[in-house]
């Protein structure tokens, strides 16, 4: 076990130092090691944990010099375990891990975007090298450490419908008529009658986003300014949580095609412990709040909207799973984890190899004993503060410190006063 220096991303989304509630930049001052000043007009928005190459960890040693974390594990690889190397070598596009862990801090609206399969990763960037730099799939899970909110996956065909009906503005640039009402009908017919696996509503809803995403900016920008002014006033077809969505995006993103987004797109929220996770080819944004973020293998992004760059409109549109459901299903169950003798543990564990995340919420004093994982891990805490004992060798943590724990080591965990939470990415080979 040993204490990890992480670093500190600013990207003009993240959380100013000033206000008060930025996290990232609260987490980074938890580690005096790091050196971070922080300053009040600065945005923090990430917090990275881990072996990317980008931004390696560094290792604090018992004699107080600092290692990178990439250079200890790919010189002792028992560190990682033997099945973890096998499996994924010690040369991933993160590093030596397979995974890379972070903590965000959201003010403004990430872009809206959807990272492609491993096939459609191959092809696109043996044709587009420049763009898309690998030809890996990139999962992401986010699990909420505050109120969070995010655009995940397609709505309910009905919903959709609805807007095209309503909402004249959206009408326009779709160029919405008789037969796409018709068609939008038909959908919702085929999903109420519960066969919404029915290539009637992944083809409808494909036709009437594409119509979305070529449309002219000079039919949309107009049109989305008209909306949001006409939000802004109090125009009420919509619900006020569409509503104030599209006045705050238009502010975010002025004109930008994202901001229709809001008709098609799940608005997801998750609280405390809640999370969800992005399969390959569904369009995600991150629009507001905290968040622990587990990643892994790529940087391939096909953007939609909310953006000042690119957007990849045919491969976009063609990618998509159109897959529609409601907003609830979009989320990750976390059942207790059978490995903490003591059952204060959930796992979060996403239908990938490359990584889950537990989550242990202590109360004052109270303690956990996870197993030995085989594998390699990186915890930090989240609230409160306690002590961590892996093989005799005991350490003091509080919020927002970081640790290395290698594979094949039982962890104890031992609130304080303030009781404990800590969240612990880690890899396994079933
Ligand atoms: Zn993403």
């Amino acid at each position: 076990m040993w204490t990890l220096i992480p670093g500190v991303q600013s990207y003009e989304w993240g959380v100013p130092g000033g206000a008060p509630n930025s996290l990232v930049a609260d987490f980074a001052e938890s580690t005096p090691e790091l050196h971070f000043q922080r300053e009040a007009n600065k945005p923090y928005a990430e917090l990275w944990m881990g072996t990317h190459p980008n931004v390696p960890s560094r290792v604090i040693q018992p004699d107080g010099s600092q290692v990178s974390l990439n250079d200890i594990l790919r010189n002792d690889h028992s560190l990682l375990g033997s099945n973890i190397v096998e499996k994924f070598g010690v040369d991933n596009s993160c590093g030596a891990l397979p995974f890379l862990f972070k903590v965000l801090s959201i003010n403004k609206a990430l872009s809206i975007q959807a990272h492609p399969d491993k096939a459609l990763a191959e092809q696109l960037h043996q044709q587009k090298p420049a763009m898309y730099k690998d030809d890996n799939h990139k999962p992401e899970m986010a699990i909420a450490i505050q109120a969070f909110e995010g655009f995940c996956g397609f709505r309910p065909v009905k919903e959709v419908r609805d807007f095209v009906t309503r909402v004249p503005e959206l009408r326009t640039v779709l160029r919405a008529d008789e037969v796409m009402d018709k068609r939008l009908q038909e959908a919702v017919d085929a999903q109420s009658r519960g066969d919404e696996k029915e290539a009637c509503v992944r083809d409808t809803i494909k036709l009437v986003f594409g119509a979305l995403m070529r449309a002219d900016p000079q039919v949309y920008e107009p049109a989305v300014s008209s909306l949001a002014g006409r939000y802004e006033r109090g125009a009420d077809e919509v619900s006020e949580e569409v509503r104030a969505l599209i006045v705050r995006l238009n502010q975010q993103y002025p004109k930008d095609v994202g901001v229709l987004c809001t008709f098609f797109l799940n608005v997801v929220h998750l609280e405390r412990g809640q999370a969800m996770f992005l399969g390959a080819d569904e369009p995600h944004a991150y629009l507001s709040g905290h968040i622990l973020e587990c990643m892994a293998a790529s940087d391939n992004v096909v953007r939609a909207g909310l953006t000042p760059k690119a957007r990849d409109v045919e491969v976009l549109v063609d990618m998509l799973t159109y897959e529609s459901k409601d907003a609830a299903a979009q989320r990750l169950d976390a059942p207790v984890w059978d490995g903490d003798s003591q059952k204060g543990t959930v796992i979060y564990n996403p239908p990938i190899p490359e990584f889950a995340v537990l989550l242990t919420t202590l109360a004052p004093g109270a303690r956990s004993e996870h197993r030995a994982l085989h594998g390699p891990s990186i915890i930090i805490a989240t609230e409160g503060s306690g002590t961590y004992t892996v093989n005799g060798k005991k350490a003091e943590v509080h919020t927002g410190r970081v640790f290395f724990v290698e594979a094949n080591q039982a962890l104890q965990i031992t609130a304080g006063v303030s009781g404990l939470i800590v969240a612990r990415a880690f890899v396994e080979v079933a």
